[in-house]
């Protein structure tokens, strides 16, 4: 019998960037359009991916910014990344590389298996601050994978989270089943 595959994702950015949307939105199936912080909320799913089972557990993090660096504790025991910015907020997207950097710091890795996310697509074209452009290069230069996505319209949010696990077996070695 095939076994299933536990994965560990954290979701990092900064604070009302809709981390806690895309991962609802993911597991629950709505959107809510009040704006609750999180502290921080570990969510359980199981997914069929490439005919895999997945358990995944997610945890939504508070969010980061420059003066609450991200927590080495993201550094261990993660298998995979979800790096999320609004394309309607310039300053989200500069704090992707940083909270990437810090990540790589801690963890002793070269490269993480990762997907960064411009999320609120909904809102351009007239809230855009990020062109899809940018996001593209940034995510190459990292080796990481790129999507813009939606909660509010359940635009590519199934997909964000099979590109994190693609992400993480591209990196897996052959006999790794845990
Ligand atoms: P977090 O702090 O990163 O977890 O952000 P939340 O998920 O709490 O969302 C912050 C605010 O942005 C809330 O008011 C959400 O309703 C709103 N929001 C989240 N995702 C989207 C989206 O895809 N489109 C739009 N237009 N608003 C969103």
């Amino acid at each position: 019998a095939a076994s299933v595959k536990r994965r560990k994702i954290a979701v990092l950015g900064s604070r009302s960037v809709g981390k806690s949307s895309l991962v609802k939105q993911f597991i629950e199936n709505h959107f809510v359009d009040a704006y609750y912080p999180t502290i921080e909320s570990t969510f359980a799913k199981s997914v069929k991916y490439k005919g895999v089972e997945y358990d995944c557990h997610i945890i939504d993090t508070a969010g980061q910014d420059e003066y609450s660096p991200i927590n080495s504790q993201y550094a261990i025991g993660i298998h995979g990344y979800i790096l999320v910015y609004s394309i309607a907020s310039r300053s989200s997207f500069d704090m992707i590389q940083i909270v990437y950097d810090k990540i790589i710091d801690f963890s002793g890795l070269s490269e993480l298996p990762c997907v960064v996310v411009g999320t609120k697509v909904d809102l351009a074209p007239t809230g855009r601050q990020v062109e899809t452009a940018d996001g593209e290069k940034l995510a190459k230069a990292n080796q990481a994978s790129f999507i813009e996505a939606s909660a509010k319209e359940n635009t590519n949010v199934g997909k964000v989270f099979e590109l994190c696990l693609a992400e993480i077996e591209k990196r897996a070695t052959p006999n790794q089943t845990d």
